[in-house]
This record gives C-alpha cells, sequence and structure tokens, in this order.
C-alpha cells in the first residue's frame, strides 16, 4: 500500500514547521542579544586538592592552591560588580580537578574566556615578577595577548616587575599548559596569570603587605573590565581602548634560544670604594632581555638578578668589590624574558 499523507496531516504538519520556524526566530534573536550584552568569564584558581602536583609552589608558608582561591573569590567579587558579566568559578573549594574537566566546564557555561589564577616559584628562587601566558594560536593569541597587556599594566601599577606575554609550545606542536590546550580545543581563550614569585624576596613583602591579594584580584578583574569594555556604578571602561595586536597566521613560537650578544667594559676603577663601574651591551632578536647580573669572582657567585631597561641595549652600572678583595674578574649575564641566559667575557681588574 502506498502511503499518503492526508490533507488534515498536511495542516498539522505545516503548523508544527511553522511552529517550529517561529521558535527558532525567536530563540536565535534571544541567543544574539543574550551573547552581544552578557558575557561569561571562568575564573580557574589553580591547583588543588592533596598530593604533590596538586598543591602547586609551596614556599615561606605561601601555598599555591590556597593563594589562587583567595584571589579568584575576591575578583569573582569585584567582577560582578559590573553590568553584563556571569562568573564561574572552576573550584570553589579545596579539591582536585583536572585540567580537562576545568575547561569541559568552562564549555559547559558558555564561557567566554578562562581566566586561571597562578603563582610562581623557580628552583633556584631567583626570578620574581608577573607572567601571562597565551596561545600561540591565531585569535586565542590575539585575545590573550591584548588582555595580557592590560593585565600588565594593571599588575605592574602595584609594584611587581613585568616579565610580558607569552606563549610555549610543546613538543607535539600545540600549546604547552594543559588549561590553554585544553580551552583552546573548546574555542575559548584562556590565559594563565603567574601574579608574583612566593619564593622571592623581591615579590614576598609585596605579598605579604596589607590587602595585597585583594589588589592582585582587583588588577584581574579591572583588566577583563577593562578588555570588555564594562561598567559598574563606580567604573566604566566602556571607551577604554588598548592596542590590538595582529592576528597571526601561523603559531607564535617561544623562545627557545640564548640571548646572543652579552659584552661588558670597564669605565671606570675606584679603589676606594671599591667600586667598578661596567658598561654592558646585549642582544636578543627574539625576545626582550629583563634580567642582568654580575660577579667580581669570575662567575663563581652572582649579585641578585637585577632590572635591565628593555628600551635600551646599552647600560652601566657599579659592581662594588669587597674590601681586601684581591684581583676581582668582572663577569656579568643577562636573562632574556624566557629565563635563558648568555653570560659576558671576564674582566681583570687591576687597581
Ligand atoms: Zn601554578
Amino acid at each position: 500500500m502506498k502511503r499518503t499523507i492526508s490533507g488534515f496531516c498536511k495542516v498539522i504538519l505545516s503548523s508544527i514547521i511553522f511552529l517550529m520556524a517561529v521558535l527558532t526566530c525567536f530563540n536565535t534573536q534571544e541567543f544574539t542579544s543574550n551573547a552581544a550584552n552578557n558575557i561569561v568569564i571562568v575564573i580557574d584558581p589553580g591547583h588543588g586538592g592533596t598530593g604533590d602536583r596538586n598543591l602547586g609552589a609551596q614556599y615561606n608558608g605561601f601555598s599555591e592552591k590556597e593563594l589562587t582561591l583567595q584571589v579568584a573569590n575576591a575578583m569573582k567579587a569585584e567582577l560582578e560588580k559590573y553590568e553584563g558579566v556571569t562568573v564561574y568559578l572552576t573550584r570553589t573549594t579545596d579539591v582536585y580537578m583536572s585540567l580537562d574537566d576545568r575547561a569541559a566546564f568552562a564549555q559547559s557555561v558558555g564561557a567566554n574566556f578562562v581566566y586561571s589564577i597562578h603563582f610562581n616559584a623557580s628552583s633556584e628562587h631567583e626570578f620574581y615578577g608577573s607572567e601571562i601566558w597565551t596561545s600561540a594560536f591565531g585569535s586565542y593569541y590575539q585575545k590573550g595577548y591584548d588582555f595580557g597587556q592590560i593585565e600588565s599594566t594593571e599588575l605592574g601599577a602595584l609594584g611587581l616587575y613585568q616579565k610580558g606575554v607569552k606563549t610555549r609550545l610543546g613538543s607535539s606542536g600545540k600549546d604547552y599548559y594543559g588549561i590553554i590546550r585544553s580551552c583552546v580545543a573548546r574555542s575559548i581563550p584562556c590565559v594563565i596569570i603567574e601574579h608574583a614569585y612566593i619564593d622571592h624576596g623581591y615579590d614576598v613583602p609585596l605579598l605579604r603587605s596589607a590587602d595585597f591579594i585583594n589588589k592582585l584580584a582587583v588588577a584581574d578583574a579591572t583588566s577583563v573590565a577593562k578588555y570588555y569594555n564594562l561598567k559598574s556604578s563606580t567604573n566604566d571602561f566602556a571607551g577604554f581602548k588598548y592596542s590590538k595586536v595582529a592576528k597571526p597566521s601561523r603559531a607564535v613560537p617561544d623562545d627557545t634560544t640564548d640571548p646572543e650578544v652579552c659584552d661588558i667594559k670597564i669605565l671606570g676603577t675606584d679603589k676606594a670604594s671599591g667600586n667598578v663601574l661596567v658598561e654592558m651591551t646585549v642582544k636578543d632578536s627574539q625576545s626582550p632581555i629583563i634580567y642582568f647580573a654580575y660577579s667580581y669572582d669570575g662567575g663563581k657567585t652572582y649579585s641578585y638578578l637585577q632590572m635591565w631597561d628593555r628600551t635600551k641595549a646599552t647600560q652601566s652600572f657599579n659592581v662594588k668589590v669587597p674590601a681586601g678583595y684581591s684581583n676581582p674578574v668582572i663577569k656579568c649575564k643577562c636573562y632574556n624574558s624566557y629565563e635563558k641566559f648568555k653570560e659576558s667575557q671576564e674582566l681583570t681588574v687591576t687597581f
């Protein structure tokens, strides 16, 4: 028997199709206006739970997994003062959560951007300052870089040295950091904000200063508000303008090579004070030089890392040789923003 659709059925069917079309239009419209007016932000407090890997950095009585949750909670509270933004945290308690689960959660709530909150430490305890990691790819790089520049300005205003906005590729050719990789795989831009080093004498007094954790959170929230041109009852960033980096057509790689030049000259010596005036010239064509250090014992021991003015290729500074130290041998080194370093030649001083 041949099946035909009766006239009555046709009327019902076309009514249903019409109704569905109307509903689809309505939904699309609602979705569009919703997307234009409401930004969904996911804040990810790094680490959490027990076990070595999940604690994050531990030093000086600081626990990274606790600091990240404190900043994230305060950042959420600050960001919620703005109009047109919905804020979620990936975790609100001290629990383990995989990086992929964090990204999956962000996707489930329709995140426009994921901000992963972290604190830093280095194995030799020599580095200090803030750094922001973004994806190496296309619009994800672009969004992370633009946000990172705003964030870096905010954190710098709190007195933290700024190491910059960086990318890192893994051996697979994808983003090295799991939270960024998992978010990008779900079409969500993501940055890691490494606020400060909990193991360095330059950052720790700041971290211990009054209300500093809250100040970091406000800096984070303000950066998001500036990036999305948000306004609150007290802040209006609707007209805030920021420079936008071009969308790269291929992956922006990290700098895996040492600086190319680190040369020194002795400009003068003063035996009475023990001062040796040194001029240093540096070059790295891939990333800026951000730190330098000096030695008077031929590089056996070095000074703390000093801040290098990255707008200059040549700078001079005094190396103080302790009284009674005979035949000092001056040697210096410079570090790029990827912590790759190059040592200078050695110069013996005769007082
Ligand atoms: Zn961390």
